[in-house]
């Protein structure tokens, strides 16, 4: 146990008693991208704002960035101009580092570097009062770490901004091992002066909404490296198919590929070798040929720093939707077998394009079906291998479905491969994500034995819904599936180690890197069984402890917490909401 030196002021600092206001007086070290942009939401919270930055130039460019950002606020009508002026009066510079003695709270935003940053913790232990809490802005660095130079660790809490900082609404409040309740709960507080909404992390790589984040960038890199189909299609399927704003191979590349690469190995090291975390050996090569992305002209895609692409767009538009109002031209029988989430919105939006749906022994009073579409393939068990959940015997489950005869067959890919689902057969595989009412597009893959019937068949089906199709490569969950499932499994391992709650991840993922919707709400929607299904196919194909299930996701499922659909998940829901 170390001395107490102060006990009065320690008490102060674990007591959480009256919840803390909001700070009014704010240091913030370091004026630089994320400096300035937190010294204008200082100002603008009410706080008289203190401003350091030892090189001069450094500190006025800062000064003059949070100005005129105060000046935007007001232009755009998010301010007065009033208030812009007032905020603007409330925000000084200061040139030492002692002229920050009188701030409650100081907010650091200094390089990423270990060192320094002690230098200035121990520095800063000595120069403001004992109530004063020091927060920092790292995104890869413990929290705790950095306040094992402070004199009173307790007093040192993460306050992790988004970039730009004035914009993005999400602001993680991290707590390391030793911060206390009234730190935490002083920086709560001035986040909400400044108008973020903030969800609660405990510390580690990435802490919540990075950690939750890594499969994006990691899963497409796997996806690249096995040659599941190339950038601009796994982009394109993101975008599409996901909803997302970007895809991750654009991501990476506005992030910074070295920067990535970075983060990466830090994450694996931090971890000591969390396999899911493993760096991809093609990011290492990006770096190696100096492709680091937007910054240097070329990365995963090319932006004319050498005048390769002439002025042209990085990469295409993604085309229109295929039609407006709802599809039409579904002609003939589809036969629909399953009973998840993704087999009854086929079954609604096949009748909805105009084709004939049909239960999977439902006679067709001797009509071929056009298309049979079984949504609960799963792998025969081999010879004398004891069956397990997965691989209930064909004869048991609901919707087992026979190939008719030479008919056109597709699986849903998500209880394995097509290459396992259908070894050496003639149907053809496909994936998509619930909601698929918002899927603008369908993956399809086929084998060498696919028989070319059920191919154009099944682009014409998905055509005559309204969705494009991308022929990609063999893989239980296919493109997107893969990657989703991989980011809710990761956040379903943050949950279950107790890194935030299901809602705080859900939140940052949505306002922080403005995903489609929060990982859990999407499990939910898909349908938690679907999930399992593609991780545990993922797992048994690779052999690899990447894929193995989180245990949270894994028990939702054995209590029967199903998703939406079921009236629970991770979430639950009122019974007139499912
Ligand atoms: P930056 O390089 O833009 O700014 C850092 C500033 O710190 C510079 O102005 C530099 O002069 C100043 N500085 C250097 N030594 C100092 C010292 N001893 N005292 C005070 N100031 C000093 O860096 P940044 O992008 O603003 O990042 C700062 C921190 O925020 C890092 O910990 C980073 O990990 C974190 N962060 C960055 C982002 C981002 O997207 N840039 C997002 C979230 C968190």
């Amino acid at each position: 146990m170390p001395d107490r030196v102060d006990s009065a002021a320690e008490e102060a600092l674990a007591t959480p008693d009256a919840a803390p206001a909001a700070a009014s007086v704010i240091g913030v070290l370091g004026a630089g991208t994320m400096g300035s942009g937190i010294a204008q939401l200082a100002c603008r919270s009410g706080a008289q704002t203190l401003l350091h930055d030892p090189i001069p130039q450094a500190l006025q460019l800062g000064l003059e960035r949070a100005r005129d950002g105060l000046h935007k606020e007001a232009a755009r009508g998010r301010l007065s101009a009033e208030e812009a002026q007032a905020a603007a009066e409330r925000l000084h510079t200061v040139d030492e580092l002692g002229d920050l003695a009188p701030c409650e709270l100081v907010i650091e935003a200094v390089p990423e570097s270990l060192d320094l940053k002690h230098e200035l913790y121990r520095q800063l232990s000595d120069i403001v009062g004992a109530e004063c809490v020091l927060a920092t802005n790292t995104s890869s660095l413990l929290v705790t770490a950095i306040a094992a130079a402070a004199s009173r660790p307790e007093r040192v809490v993460g306050m992790h901004f988004f970039n730009p900082a004035p914009v993005m609404r999400l602001l993680e409040i991290v707590a390391g091992e030793q911060s206390s309740e009234r730190a935490l709960a002083l920086a709560h507080a001035t986040g909400e002066a400044m108008g973020k909404t903030t969800i609660r992390a405990s510390d580690g790589p990435g802490f919540l909404v990075n950690r939750c984040n890594r499969p994006f960038g990691l899963e497409a890199l796997r996806l690249l490296q096995e040659r599941i189909t190339e950038i601009e299609t796994i982009d394109q399927i993101c975008r599409m198919e996901g909803g997302f704003r970007m895809g991750p191979f654009e991501l990476m590349d506005l992030v910074g590929v070295d920067t990535g690469f970075e983060i990466s190995k830090s994450f694996f090291a931090q971890s000591f070798g969390e396999p899911r975390w493993r760096p991809s050996p093609i990011s290492a090569r990006y770096v190696a040929a100096g492709r680091y992305g937007r910054k240097s002209g070329r990365g995963y895609y090319d932006y004319g720093g050498d005048g390769a692409t002439d002025g042209k767009r990085y990469r295409s538009e993604d085309p229109d939707s295929f039609q407006s109002g709802a599809p039409t031209g579904g002609e003939g029988v589809v036969v629909i077998a399953g009973d998840g989430v993704l087999a009854e919105q086929l079954r609604s939006a096949a009748s909805e394009a105009g084709y004939e749906v049909r239960a999977p022994h439902a006679p067709t009073g001797g009509v071929l079906p056009a298309l049979v579409i079984d949504c609960d393939c799963r792998p025969e068990p081999q010879r004398g291998e004891p069956g397990t959940s997965r691989q209930g015997s064909q004869a048991d489950r609901r919707g087992a479905l026979p190939s008719p005869q030479g008919g056109a067959r597709l699986v849903l890919c998500a209880q394995g491969s097509l290459a396992t689902l259908d070894p050496g057969g003639s149907a053809v595989g496909f994936h998509v994500l619930p909601p698929l009412k918002q899927a603008r597009l369908v993956e399809l893959a086929r084998s060498e034995s696919s028989s070319p019937l059920a191919a154009g068949r099944a682009e014409r089906f998905f055509q005559a819904l309204g969705k494009h199709v991308a022929w990609v490569g063999d893989a239980p969950g296919l493109v997107l599936g893969r990657i989703v499932c991989q980011l809710i499994n990761e956040s379903a391992f943050a949950l279950g180690e107790g890194v935030g709650g299901a809602r705080d991840i859900d939140l940052g993922m949505v306002l922080g890197l403005s995903h489609p919707r929060g990982p859990f709400e999407w499990a939910d929607a898909i349908g938690l069984e679907h999930v399992l299904a593609v991780l545990e196919s993922l797992c048994e194909e690779y052999r690899e402890e990447r894929y193995r299930p989180a245990p949270a996701l894994r028990r939702l499922v054995q209590a029967g917490r199903l998703g939406r659909a079921t009236g629970a998940g991770f979430f639950d829901y009122p019974a007139d909401s499912a």
